[in-house]
C-alpha cells in the first residue's frame, strides 16, 4: 500500500526481484549484491520480492532455495517477503484505473496471429495494431493491452547512461492482462514498486528495454519514477545469458567469501586482496562501505568469471 508516513518517502528502499524459476545463478547473484550494497551504502532498506506470476515456470520450492542461498551468504532482508501471486487486487485495481483513463483495449490475437510482426528488443512482437480500433465481429478477447502514445520516452540510467525508446515503433501496444486473469510483469512490477515506496531499481541491464514501458505506466497511474541502475548481465563463452535452467555457473553458497568477492570484482569494485581470509561480516562490511555505482562497467554484458 501506498506509504503514509511522509518521513518514510524520503527513505532510500531498494529491491531484489528473483524468478523462481531455478537455483540462485552467478547473474542473479549481480542483481542481489548490486541492488543489496547501492540501497545499504545509503543507509536504506533493501526488500525482495517473489515473481511469480508464471505459474508454468515458476515452483515454490525454487523460491525456498534461493532464500537459503541467499542466507547463507549473508543478504538480511527488511519487511516481508512480498509474492507476487498473491498481490492479483492491486494489479485489477491499477488495470481498472488505465481503463478508466481509456488507455487500455481488449485484444484479440493469438501468438501464431502475431507471429509474422517485426520483433522487439525482448524477442516479443511489435504489436502491429490489429485491435486497437476494436475487436473484429465475432473476436473475443484473450488480452487487455495498452494503448501507447507515439512518442519518445527517454531517461538518464545511473551506470548506462541515456537511454530512449520510441515506444510505438518499438514494442508497441503491450500486454496488461490475460483472458485467463493473470497480469504481466510490466504491470505486476510497476505496482509493487509503487507499493514498496522502491527509490532505486538495480537489475540487468537485459530489463533495460522494458523500462520505458514501466516509466510510461508509472506517468499514467501517478506513481514516482525511482532512480535506474542496470547492470552488466553475466554472459557465459557463447555470449548467451546464463541460464538457471542449465545450472550454468552456480552459485556457491558453502563458500560465501569468494563467492562475494567474485560478484564484487565482475560490478567492478576493488576489493583488497587481504579480504580473502575476511568473515562474512567483514566481507560485507568492507562492501557496504566501499560500494561505487560508477565503477559498475557501463556495457550491457559481461563474460562471467567461470
Ligand atoms: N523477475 C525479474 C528477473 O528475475 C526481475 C524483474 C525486475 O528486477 O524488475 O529477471
Amino acid at each position: 500500500m501506498a506509504l503514509q508516513n511522509p518521513s518514510e518517502s524520503l527513505l532510500v528502499r531498494g529491491r531484489f526481484a528473483p524468478s523462481p524459476t531455478g537455483p540462485l545463478h552467478f547473474g542473479s547473484l549481480v542483481a542481489a549484491l548490486g541492488s543489496c550494497l547501492q540501497a545499504r551504502s545509503q543507509g536504506g532498506l533493501w526488500t525482495l520480492r517473489v515473481e511469480d506470476l508464471d505459474a508454468a515456470r515458476c515452483r515454490p520450492e525454487y523460491a525456498q532455495d534461493m532464500l537459503a542461498t541467499l542466507e547463507r551468504l549473508g543478504f538480511a532482508w527488511d519487511g516481508e517477503l512480498l509474492w507476487q501471486s498473491r498481490r492479483g487486487p492491486r494489479y485489477a485495481a491499477a488495470l481498472g484505473r488505465l481503463a478508466e483513463l481509456g488507455a487500455v483495449f481488449p485484444c484479440a490475437c493469438s501468438r501464431r496471429e502475431l507471429a509474422d510482426s517485426q520483433l522487439a528488443p525482448d524477442g516479443a512482437a511489435v504489436y502491429p495494431g490489429t485491435c486497437r480500433a476494436g475487436l473484429a465481429e465475432g473476436r473475443r478477447a484473450r488480452a487487455s493491452r495498452l494503448r501507447v502514445p507515439g512518442e519518445r520516452l527517454a531517461f538518464v540510467d545511473a551506470v548506462q547512461g541515456h537511454v530512449s525508446q520510441d515506444l510505438a515503433a518499438e514494442v508497441g501496444d503491450f500486454v496488461l492482462a490475460r483472458a485467463d486473469g493473470s497480469y504481466a510483469y510490466q504491470l505486476a512490477v510497476v505496482v509493487d514498486d509503487a507499493d514498496g515506496g522502491i527509490t532505486e531499481i538495480v537489475r540487468g541491464a537485459d530489463l533495460l528495454a522494458s523500462t520505458p514501458r514501466q516509466i510510461l505506466l508509472q506517468r499514467l497511474l501517478g506513481y514516482a519514477t525511482p532512480r535506474y541502475a542496470h547492470l552488466p548481465v553475466a554472459v557465459d563463452a557463447d555470449g548467451e545469458k546464463l541460464s538457471k535452467q542449465t545450472l550454468a555457473c552456480p552459485v556457491d553458497a558453502a563458500r560465501p567469501v569468494p563467492t562475494l568477492l567474485a560478484v564484487l570484482r565482475f560490478l567492478g569494485q576493488e576489493p583488497p586482496a587481504s579480504l580473502v581470509d575476511a568473515s562474512v561480516s567483514e566481507l560485507w562490511n568492507w562492501a557496504i562501505a566501499n560500494w561505487r555505482l560508477d565503477r559498475v562497467p557501463f556495457c550491457r554484458q559481461l563474460p562471467a568469471p567461470c
